[in-house]
């Protein structure tokens, strides 16, 4: 993670022109309030700033770090046309994590009921934190030994600090919120279980972990695997030198460069399409590029074989009604060798939870099915983040969970 320079963040944040109305803010997907933000700073209001920045996005001091923002603040600066951007990002980061580092939290009051959080992830954590604060007894179902989800157990520590993560558990602990660590619910702890003992809601955010599949050959062998079971413990695996990353988005730059990280010599990421296709963002993909990570675009997998993976080259070609359309080039198969086949296609929700839960409804992908403010279709339970959206972003599923905390809140109040 980069390191931050206040004197640096000063000289950049004085460029900042206070629009009338900041792109910046208005493409952010939870609003953060930039410009009151950095009026806050300049007068030195830095706690004050840290609780607003808090209070909007729980998330904050995670979200300056890793947020998509050439797509958001970042991409959207006046500044930006003609020179270099404000990195609005590197002072949220700042304060939000000093913020996080000293602040103190109490509950508001005391709210007698009970909510179950199942998953600590980006949805989960934001819903702790606002029923926490407002006087709920909250316990986590975490099925890790730590609380982070993909934050801890995706990301890779050298683009996210795990000292966020931890002072994040300080201050829910602080809030009176119970961590219930490797405990899987689904199984054994059912859903109705859950509601037998009391709790007045549930919510679940377990995020998206079985992996997509290429459906191609090969698939089981040894030295195949996939991103997200690799990012998991990445000590565990012996890569081998040359290592084959396939796929294009922010997961496979983080495998590729966890893999060139841990030692591999050789590591190229193999996709069907071109630069311009790839759904990772241009930083992590230059930032693979200056740590050694070679592309490789056109080709697509057919088999897994022992020796590698055999690609067939493939071309965009445009048909009479303008449209362009991928195909492969016949003949054109060839092995590119490798010690280690990484996938890397995106991923799709488990099933503990609904196979042994009645009445609650997934769509065709898996995916819990919800009314537009968190209501799946089991009474008392509600549901936000990846699991219902499939795989995105941390901003999205925070801004959503903080809308269902308000759902759960009103749900509870008429029900007492
Ligand atoms: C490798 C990788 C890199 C990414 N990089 C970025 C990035 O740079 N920027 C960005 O904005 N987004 C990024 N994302 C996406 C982002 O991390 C997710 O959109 C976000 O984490 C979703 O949050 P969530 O709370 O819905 O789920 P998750 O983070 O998946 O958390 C779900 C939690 O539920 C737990 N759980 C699951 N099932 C059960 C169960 N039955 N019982 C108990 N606990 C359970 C899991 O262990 C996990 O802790 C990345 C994703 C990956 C995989």
């Amino acid at each position: 993670m980069k390191e931050l320079n206040l004197k640096n963040i000063h000289e950049d944040i004085n460029r900042c022109f206070l629009c009338k109305k900041p792109r910046c803010r208005n493409n952010c997907p939870i609003d953060t309030p930039i410009p009151d933000i950095i009026e806050m700073f300049k007068d030195g209001k830095l706690e004050e700033a840290g609780e607003i920045l808090f209070n909007n996005n729980p998330l904050s001091a995670i979200c300056g770090v890793i947020c998509p923002h050439e797509d958001q603040c970042l991409g959207n600066c006046i500044r930006g046309v003609k020179s270099e951007p404000v990195k609005f990002h590197e002072l949220e980061t700042y304060i939000s994590s000093e913020y996080l580092k000293n602040a103190r939290f109490k509950q508001d009051g005391v709210i007698n009921n009970r909510i179950a959080i199942v998953g600590s992830g980006p949805a989960g954590i934001t819903l702790a934190f606002i029923l926490a604060k407002k006087g709920y007894k909250i316990t986590i179902f975490e099925k890790n030994s730590e609380i982070g989800g993909v934050l801890r157990y995706g990301i890779p520590d050298f683009r996210l600090s795990r000292e966020i993560l931890d002072n994040i558990e300080e201050r829910l602990l602080e809030l009176n919120v119970k961590i219930r660590y490797n405990a899987l619910v689904g199984p054994v702890l059912t859903i109705d279980k859950l509601l037998e003992d009391g709790y007045s809601a549930i919510f679940i955010g377990t995020g998206v972990w079985n992996p997509r599949t290429l459906s191609i050959k090969g698939e089981s062998l040894g030295h195949v695997h996939y991103a997200i079971n690799y990012l998991k413990s990445p000590r565990s695996f012996r890569l081998g030198e040359k290592v084959v990353i396939i796929g294009a988005g922010n997961v496979a730059m983080d495998a590729a460069r966890t893999a060139k990280y841990y030692g591999a010599k050789d590591v190229r990421v193999v996709y069907r399409k071109d630069f311009e296709d790839m759904t990772a963002t241009n930083a992590e993909i230059n930032d693979a590029k200056e740590e050694g990570v070679d592309f490789e675009l056109f080709k697509a997998p057919v088999e897994i074989v022992d020796e590698g993976v055999v690609f067939i080259d493939t071309k965009k070609v445009e048909d009479e009604d303008g449209k362009v359309r991928l195909i492969n080039i016949e003949g054109s198969e060839k092995l590119m060798e490798a010690d280690s086949v990484i996938i890397a296609v995106s991923q799709s929700p488990k099933n503990n939870i609904v196979s042994n839960t009645q009445n609650l409804e997934t769509n065709r992908h898996g995916l819990l099915v919800i009314d537009d403010i968190g209501h799946t279709t089991k009474q008392g339970v509600f549901a936000s983040g990846d699991v219902v959206t499939g795989a995105r972003t941390v901003v999205e599923a925070v801004a959503h969970a903080k809308l269902v905390a308000e759902t759960i809140h009103e749900y509870c109040q008429s029900a007492n």
